[in-house]
């Protein structure tokens, strides 16, 4: 039995990845996996809290987001890659999660708020996902959760949940906590946060030619008009790609702006030839592992065996604790 902390993450089948979720994310739970035991979830249960109604293009979003999580390092022998119905302990946890919270605890969430005026949600569905969400990270005693700020509410729930629980029905849950990382600012090409909602993102799956038109999209500083007017790198989008993927860049790139000596269509070329190279090794890895369809399935198979497994025993000790294993002697 492995005496590692284990961590649930997992990301929803909503199209294609882009780099902001590589550098928030990805990139961490790959190095995680060497110390930790990780489940990494397709959730894709979640995705239909926005989206219930294309439920055909689920498959195809399900095996892209696994080779993405594959090409970005995460490894089966590793960690278990899985999708989140492939497991139904998770709605059963659920279930029960959702007897032990009220409504108005739900709706105080800023996310509840945030999202259901940005699109417009407002089922039985969205208002419970944070308690879908607490019961994916309790259904494996995770002990740790990788997330953003933005999140730390999700897991603050979850935790308190599995307090409940504790107090009323005897120790049976561990206590989750958020694992928060230095998460480098990835900004979208009209300067706010990457992301498909606002579509003005970059895939990981782009082209080299499509990651350069994406490039040349993007917002810089207003003021600099043509090469030769002064620049302020610090409140431009394109610098703070450069911070992530051109080394020196306080050095080579802000310097130059600010003199006005480096024109923004030359720093955008930069810009675009260094993302490229960082993106090389992943997309040729992509390309080969999405033609090996079965070898993908057969990963997320084994990695749903390998969750159930884990899920099952948990929630044979949550029955146990509410003394509804009724046909136990
Ligand atoms: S030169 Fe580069 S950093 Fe400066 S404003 Fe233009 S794009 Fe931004």
């Amino acid at each position: 039995m492995s005496k590692k902390e284990t961590i649930l993450s997992g990301m929803q089948p909503s199209g294609e990845l882009h780099i902001g979720n590589l550098e928030a994310a990805l990139k961490n739970w790959v190095k995680l996996q060497d110390d930790y035991n990780m489940f990494c979830c397709i959730v894709d249960w979640h995705a239909l809290t926005g989206d219930y109604e294309h439920t055909d293009i689920l498959k195809e979003r399900v095996f892209q987001l696994a080779v993405d999580y594959m090409s970005a390092g995460l490894d089966p022998e590793k960690c278990a890659i899985f999708i989140q119905s492939d497991v139904k302990e998770h709605a059963e946890l659920h279930l029960l999660f959702s007897m032990m919270i009220t409504v108005p605890t739900l709706t105080r969430l800023p996310t509840y708020t945030e999202k259901k005026e940005e699109k417009g949600l407002d089922s039985y569905g969205f208002l419970g996902y944070p308690v879908l969400q607490a019961a994916d990270i309790c259904v494996y005693n995770a002990n740790k959760v990788p997330v953003g700020k933005d999140q730390e509410k999700h897991v603050w729930l979850a935790a308190d949940l599995a307090g409940r629980f504790n107090n009323l029905y005897g120790e049976t849950f561990v206590i989750p906590q958020a694992l928060f990382t230095k998460i480098p600012v990835i900004p979208g090409q009209d300067g706010r946060k990457m992301s498909k909602s606002y579509n003005n993102h970059i895939p990981i799956a782009a082209g080299e030619k499509e990651t350069v038109d994406k490039i040349k999209k993007y917002f810089t500083d207003p003021q600099k008009i043509r090469k030769g007017d002064p620049g302020r790198p610090e409140i431009c989008p394109i610098y703070q790609l450069h911070l992530v993927y051109t080394p020196d860049a306080e050095n080579i790139i802000a310097p130059p702006c600010r003199t006005g000596e480096l024109g923004c269509v030359d720093c955008k070329m930069k810009l675009a030839a260094n993302l490229n190279e960082s993106l090389r090794p992943l997309r040729e890895k992509r390309v080969v592992i999405e033609n090996n369809k079965d070898y993908i399935w057969d990963v997320l198979k084994n990695g749903g065996l390998r969750a159930r497994e884990r899920a099952a025993a948990v929630m044979d000790k949550v029955r146990s604790a509410m003394k509804m294993d009724y046909f136990k002697q």
